[in-house]
């Protein structure tokens, strides 16, 4: 207390200076991701996962994340693809590393599947090769209940219906050979620029 009371004034109104200016930039900061956040992603995982899937599948759907294609997944070359991505065009992400720029995140991190029957398996080559592998952003202990998990599970796969049904309850459509969100729909290439 006394301690306080020595202080000079200059050194108190500082402080005060710092944690304004702080308090400012965090909340510039808010609205530009609210100005760019048009685009929606939300977690795989479904409540009612775990009565219908092996605890494998559901660990492995928590770790992933449907997302709208932006202009950030669209620029640059996508590996072995033949039909270029499209605006607001849904596929899955690690959710590890998503918030990091697309030339830092490692192997396999984000697929596109052209169909909803497609995501199981593209989900399935996400965990052997970017969950398992390639990402390091991916916590090690959840690396380890991921490997545990699937090797106690007698049949790993599984629950392929399953998932196709979960993408339709979370409103994914198949639309001109892509996956969209239904409710976002109306996104169309001419806000590409
Ligand atoms: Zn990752």
């Amino acid at each position: 207390m006394v301690h306080l009371q020595h202080q000079p004034p200059s050194s108190l109104s500082n402080s005060v200076d710092i944690s304004f200016d702080q308090k400012q930039q965090k909340h510039h900061h808010q609205q530009q991701k609210q100005k760019s956040k048009s685009l929606l992603s939300r977690p795989l995982y479904l409540e009612h996962d775990s009565s219908c899937l092996t605890a494998y599948q559901c660990f492995l759907r928590k770790q992933i994340e449907l997302f709208e294609a932006g202009h950030e997944e669209l620029n640059g070359t996508a590996q072995g693809r033949n039909t270029p991505l499209k605006y607001g065009q849904v596929g899955i992400r690690c959710r590890h590393c998503s918030h990091l720029p697309k030339p830092l995140r490692a192997r396999g991190s984000v697929y596109f599947s052209r169909t909803i029957d497609g995501v199981y398996q593209v989900s399935q080559n996400m965990s052997k090769i970017h969950f398992l592998q390639a990402c390091t952003l991916v916590p090690e202990h959840t690396k380890d209940q991921l490997k545990s998990l699937q090797s106690v599970s007698s049949r790993a796969s599984g629950g392929k219906e399953y998932w196709a049904e979960g993408l339709r309850v979370l409103g994914i459509i198949e639309e001109g050979g892509i996956l969209r969100f239904a409710s976002n729909s109306t996104i169309n290439e001419d806000d590409d620029h």
